[in-house]
């Protein structure tokens, strides 16, 4: 017997299959989707690779299959396969998602009690190391197989690190000392479900909303039936409630769940929603923040059939469950269901598809629905509504909205106020701070921190490696780049023009808390952003910290919007609304919109009512205006009616095809091919049918440099039919075909960030 492979490896000309034999004692055990250990190459290096297909015999098959690692099911290796074809990518980074992280626990009373550990992570580019790899800059085999363990599992221990890989803790520190890995402290947190006794809690009486919703659903899960369900309702609606019951009336049928959730809203408070009325044995979790051993341990778990519902964020849509009854996603329209890295999948079409396959309900649910899914559920789109709309109109316990302010800046700095509070943000702080109570205070996305500028010849301090304005933070006096990490110290002079006119423009979280230090010296803050926020202090520190200590002003970034409790907080401020209307970017209106209604949501929860005042440069703004309403159809009614006249999505597809390269000539020439070819084979579709298909000319990315990379990118604006998806397929094997030195190419469809 004969088993044909692909090697688990990123090399682009890998992406093909090796024949290899059976050993005798081996063939009973050896299945479609096993990972296995092959001798491979010249030196005949020992590489994993995973059976694609079993035959009786081969005349190029001359070497023997080592071992059997793990075996993945048919359908597993089916859906890789589709995967593969549909993100671009190769059919074993694709497979990798669906095999188990690392390896069994060992010691697991250690992991008991909290502490800190040195944990070891990537400090350059992965697709950087990737290529020094195939261009051999890197030799060391040790070496390498410490980087393509860290690439799969960082936040490994050293001796993790040492256990896996079979090498020493030099080799760890050499590759530390070239600039491959860092080490950082970690607190290491218990699994969230070993902690604490939870109450045990019983399904409660359903709204007439919520029973109708929830009587959909079930109809669809008794017919063994493939539905799409949305479940719009304002946050404190009952979704959870319903999703609650639906996945006990699934286990009552001795099926199964999976339930997705962003990751940074995988808080205990979430959980224990979850545990206290299923109790732990049954549920499985899935996120990062668990060491290797316990990721491991739960997919473990889930494999042997003892988890009956999966909570996870976006990889846990690979979770080897079996006999799934609902899939549920929550927060439907965060961004983070797409992957940003290869493979560039996203987590909804994933569930869509096992959903069609296993004949059962998908359930949405969102207060604020991506804009193609609500408008999939809506009449008027031709495609027959493809999604069943369920509505929660109604706060389940009855708690109000708060009542929301805008605030136009243009006028206050008419009226002479420079500073970055707002006389009405400024005497309601002071209010809240004489009563007691706690303030968020929030600045739209980290872009918005300060740059430096000579006010004399205008010229900014650039990152040389990466083309973008250097960032500065006060606290250690440096100029950093937000892309590599390149820093600098502070400039007083301008290296153009030699005057000293040199300003710091912009505002930051770090300049936000100085001015309320200064405004209101008595005041305690804490600050959540990508800088407090590392990898050693989590978020959730942060804001238990905030809720715990009964801190009065917490200021934040994104971060601090997603869904958290804080009970005594009951005002809000924006300080500048507009940054991400700015973005370059077509969905710039609905993340604007979005946002700002989550923040809102976090004003006035149980029974205090709540304020929030949001200040913008562009009052007049729908986006802001539907916001203040927290009315999301007035919203989708403009936003849709832009999109259609705009062809924008849902009424295209936006497909990115991403050049980069050391190679300023190089990339030029690829993209160009590319560009040629395409149009050739789109034009002979266009004369075929009347299909609408725009492609640009390729052209450098808004960040046009980054780590010393060039990058361009060609944009097709069009539907991405199957006609399409191939034909890009081919242009990319072809393109790969020819003698390109280090362009890499990837292609993205409908990505998060266009920049
Ligand atoms: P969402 O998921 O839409 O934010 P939740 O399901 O968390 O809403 O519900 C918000 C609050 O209302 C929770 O405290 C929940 O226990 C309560 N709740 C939900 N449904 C009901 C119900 N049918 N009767 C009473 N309280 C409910
Ligand atoms: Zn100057
Ligand atoms: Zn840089």
């Amino acid at each position: 017997m004969v088993a044909e492979v692909i090697i688990n490896r990123g090399a682009k000309k890998l992406n093909r299959t090796f024949d290899y034999n059976i050993p005798k004692e081996l063939e009973d055990l050896i299945l479609v989707g096993s990972k296995v250990i092959v001798p491979f190459g010249k030196g005949e290096k020992q590489e994993e690779a995973f059976v694609v297909k079993l035959k009786e015999k081969s005349e190029f098959a001359n070497k023997d299959i080592i071992k059997i690692e793990e075996n993945l099911t048919d359908k597993q290796i089916e859906l890789a396969k589709w995967m593969a074809n549909r993100y671009f990518c190769n059919v074993s980074d694709c497979i990798k998602l669906m095999l188990t992280p690392g390896t069994r626990t060992k010691n697991k009373e250690k992991r008991i009690q909290d502490k800190i550990i040195n944990t070891v992570y990537l400090k350059k580019d992965i697709e950087e190391i990737e290529f020094e790899i195939e261009t051999k800059k890197i030799k060391s085999e040790k070496q390498i197989k410490i980087l393509k363990f860290i690439k799969d599992n960082e936040g490994a221990t050293i001796p993790e690190i040492e256990m896996f890989t079979d090498t020493s803790r030099a080799i760890v520190n050499t590759l530390i000392k070239n600039g491959y890995l860092e080490i950082v402290e970690k607190k290491v947190e218990r699994n969230p479900l070993l902690f604490k006794d939870y109450k045990k809690t019983e399904k409660l009486q359903l709204t007439d909303e919520q029973q109708e919703a929830f009587e959909k659903v079930e109809k669809a899960i008794d017919e063994n039936r493939f539905e799409q369900f949305l479940l719009y309702g304002v946050t404190g609606s009952g979704k959870t409630e319903v999703y609650l019951q639906l996945i006990q009336k699934v286990i009552e049928k001795e099926r199964t769940a999976i339930v997705l959730v962003p990751e940074i809203s995988l808080t205990p408070q979430m959980l224990e929603r979850f545990v206290s009325r299923f109790g732990k044995e049954d549920i499985a979790i899935l996120h990062s923040k668990l060491s290797i051993g316990e990721r491991h341990d739960e997919w473990e778990k889930i494999r042997n059939g003892d988890a009956k519902i999966v909570i996870g964020a976006r990889s846990a849509i690979f979770a080897p469950l079996a006999n799934v009854g609902v899939i549920i996603i929550d927060e439907e329209h965060d961004s983070s269901y797409k992957s940003e890295t290869t493979p560039k999948y996203n987590a909804k079409e994933i569930a869509k598809k096992l959903a069609k396959e296993n004949n059962i309900p998908l359930l949405l649910g969102s207060a604020t629905p991506d804009l193609q899914t609500f408008y999939k559920a809506t009449k008027e789109s031709d495609k027959n509504t493809e999604i069943t709309l369920l509505e929660l109109t109604k706060r389940a316990n009855n708690s109000s909205l708060p009542s929301v302010e805008i605030i136009d800046l243009k006028q206050e700095l008419a009226n002479g106020n420079r500073s970055m509070l707002s006389m009405e943000l400024y005497s309601n702080i002071e209010e809240n701070l004489k009563n007691k109570r706690q303030t968020i205070l929030f600045l739209n996305r980290r872009g918005y921190s300060t740059f430096i500028m000579c006010r004399n010849c205008g010229y900014t301090v650039k990152c040389p490696n990466c083309n973008i304005s250097l960032t500065y933070h006060s606290y250690e006096r440096k100029l950093k780049c937000h892309y590599c990490g390149y820093e600098q110290n502070i400039v007083t002079v301008c290296p153009e023009c030699k005057s000293d006119k040199i300003r710091y423009f912009g505002t930051g979280t770090q300049k936000l808390e100085q001015e309320i230090h200064k405004q209101f010296p008595n005041a305690s803050t804490i600050r959540m952003d990508i800088d407090t926020v590392t990898k050693k202090n989590s978020h959730e520190e942060i804001i238990n910290k905030f809720k715990n200590e009964n801190i009065d002003i917490l200021i934040g970034t994104q971060m601090v919007v997603k869904g958290h409790h804080f009970p005594n907080v009951t005002l809000v401020g924006v300080i500048a609304a507009d940054s991400s209307l700015n973005i370059d970017d077509y969905r710039a209106n609905e993340r604007t919109f979005q946002i700002l209604t989550q923040v809102a949501g976090r004003a006035g929860r149980e029974n205090l009512p709540g304020k929030v005042i949001i200040q913008t440069y562009n009052p007049q703004s729908f986006a802001i205006q539907c916001s203040r309403e927290q009315n999301y159809e007035k919203f989708y009614e403009t936003e849709i009616a832009l999109r259609k006249q705009l062809k924008y999505p849902p009424f295209c597809d936006i497909i990115l095809i991403g050049f980069n390269s050391y190679n300023e000539n190089e990339i030029k020439k690829v993209s160009n091919q590319m560009y040629e070819e395409l149009q050739k084979e789109l034009n002979a579709l266009r004369n075929l049918q009347e299909n609408e298909i725009k492609l640009f000319k390729p052209m450098p990315c808004p960040i046009d440099k980054i780590q010393n990379r060039y990058r361009w990118r060609i944009i097709i604006k069009g539907n991405m039919t199957e006609e399409i998806n191939r034909i890009l397929n081919d242009s990319l094997k072809n393109i790969y075909k020819q003698n390109i030195k280090d362009t890499r190419i990837s292609i993205d469809v409908n990505p998060n960030n266009m920049s």
